[in-house]
């Protein structure tokens, strides 16, 4: 049996995995993708502590992963954990074929892109319809594309798409963005994007690949179409619990809810990072979590297992 398995391999699981392992815990990362989480649909980081310039999110994951496994963190990628049952005081982390045993588990599991549920979304997912800019901005060169959202994601990753598109529209639903006000002032600022606020996609449509949009106009509520080849949706993500469901308890926008140790309502289940009811959900703010929810499971063990 494993002291800890920290589903999730995202910045909140490798930090718990490299506190784990220097509190000499034989450790276990599980990650459905490869690891790195949000970060590796992130090209650059611009507010980690430490790093003036920026870094990369590729770059800082592979930097965690080694971390991690330099203290003797295990990590085991691209295998999903469907579910965590407790019997008794032990926890069976079922992962694919395999059920691994252990005595306390963090669960890290992240968030997945919320979608925007309008007709052709899905079916041209691929063919235009993306949800990771770092991934799929590059097949965009010297084309027009629009982004939807207004939160930090949505302006960050219009900006990254201007390195490849030769236009970028951002389609927001209210007259006013959440981002933050420097990603406001540089997106206003940039000669390659174009706001509509107060708009709404109502269809993706295309014939192979996207060809336009239909949108709503709030205010006119009248419809129009934007040519664009492509669309990138960041509307915010909802988060992972479905594998703990029954072991936690979910804040009413579903989230789950933990104490300041991160102790959820399953003494020996914590919970860490952006799956977690809080109220800043940033890089540092996960591997914050990783470390108060790797020291907590390390004192649970010690009180509970000798
Ligand atoms: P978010 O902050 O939840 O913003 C989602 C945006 O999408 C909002 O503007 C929202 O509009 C809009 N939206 C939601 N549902 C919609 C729908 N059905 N149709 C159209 N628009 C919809 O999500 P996020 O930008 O992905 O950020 C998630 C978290 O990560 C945040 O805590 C953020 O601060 C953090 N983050 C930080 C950075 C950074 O610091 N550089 C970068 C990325 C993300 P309303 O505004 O009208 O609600």
């Amino acid at each position: 049996m494993l002291d800890v398995v920290i589903v999730g391999g995202g910045p909140a699981g490798l930090s718990a995995g490299i506190y784990c392992g220097r509190a000499m815990l034989e450790t276990l990362i599980v990650e459905e993708k490869s690891a790195g989480g949000q970060l590796m649909i992130t090209d650059k980081i611009e507010n980690y502590p430490g790093f003036p310039e920026g870094i990369g999110g590729f770059e800082l994951t592979e930097k965690l992963k080694e971390h991690a496994k330099k203290f003797g963190a295990k990590i085991k990628e691209y295998n999903k954990v469907e579910k965590v049952v407790k019997e008794g005081k032990v926890f069976k982390v079922f992962a694919g074929e395999e059920t691994i045993t252990a005595k306390a588990v963090i669960w890290a599991g992240g968030v997945v892109p919320k979608t925007l549920g309008v007709p052709g979304e899905k079916e041209f997912l691929g063919r235009g319809v993306s949800y990771c800019a770092v991934c799929d901005g590059a097949f965009f060169k010297g084309m027009e594309v629009a982004v939807v959202g207004g939160g930090d994601s949505a302006l960050q990753e219009s900006l990254f798409l201007t390195n490849f598109a030769s236009k970028v529209y951002i389609i927001h639903r209210r007259d006013s963005f959440r981002a933050i006000k420097i990603l406001q002032e540089k997106v206003k600022e940039h000669p390659k994007i174009e706001v509509l606020f107060n708009r709404v996609v109502e269809e993706v449509k295309g014939n192979k690949f996207v060809e336009s949009l239909v949108l709503r106009n709030k205010e006119t509520n009248q419809t129009e179409t934007l040519k664009v080849s492509g669309v990138f949706v960041f509307i915010g993500n909802s988060p992972n619990v479905e594998g703990v469901k029954d072991l936690v308890e979910l804040s009413e926008s579903g989230f789950i809810k933990t104490n300041d140790n991160l102790e959820t309502k399953t003494p020996g289940l914590f919970a860490a990072g952006d799956v977690r009811e809080k109220p800043l959900r940033q890089v540092v703010t996960a591997v914050s979590d990783g470390a108060i929810s790797a020291m907590s499971a390390y004192h649970y063990i010690e009180s509970c297992w000798g």
